[in-house]
């Protein structure tokens, strides 16, 4: 498995770097935010290091999210949240600060101070059949 040199969570999988940490298996491990967004917020992270979701080998996607309900629930239950948030950011633009895929358990409660908006659009005539076609295209 290779590492990136000065890859945060590259040294975290490696035990170069302490976390407080919640599960490990061969592909995989969770640990805690440094700086959660609401207190109990976790990270699931690959081994391998790959700097967004379009960069991982389909067994280590797998290998990782077979361990995403388990944690999920283990977040849930730990914190006593009534749900929970999965967020996984993709490049600058998407908010990723961290080269290294991982994705965001977050538990969420009313009154908790995260929120985002959603703000839903809407499609023109034609217009989700086109870009659902160009997504095809790429699969
Ligand atoms: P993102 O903006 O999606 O790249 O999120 C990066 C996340 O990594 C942030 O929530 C940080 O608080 C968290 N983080 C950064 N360094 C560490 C660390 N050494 N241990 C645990 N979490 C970290
Ligand atoms: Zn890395």
């Amino acid at each position: 498995m290779k590492a990136v040199p000065d890859c945060i969570f590259c040294k975290i999988a490696s035990g170069q770097l302490p976390c407080e940490k919640i599960l490990e298996d061969e592909y995989s491990l969770a640990f805690m935010d440094i700086g959660p967004v609401v207190l109990g917020h976790t990270l699931l992270v690959p081994r391998q290091h790959g700097e967004t979701i379009e960069d991982l080998p389909e067994d280590t996607a797998a290998g990782m999210l077979k361990n995403l309900p388990r944690l999920v629930r283990a977040v849930r239950l730990g914190t006593g949240c009534e749900g929970v948030n999965v967020l996984q950011n993709n490049g600058r633009i998407a908010g990723q600060v961290v080269p290294h895929v991982h994705f965001h358990i977050i538990p969420r409660d009313k009154g908790s101070e995260f929120q985002f908006n959603w703000p839903a659009g809407r499609y023109e005539e034609g217009q989700m059949q086109e870009i659902a076609g160009n997504i095809r295209d790429n699969l």
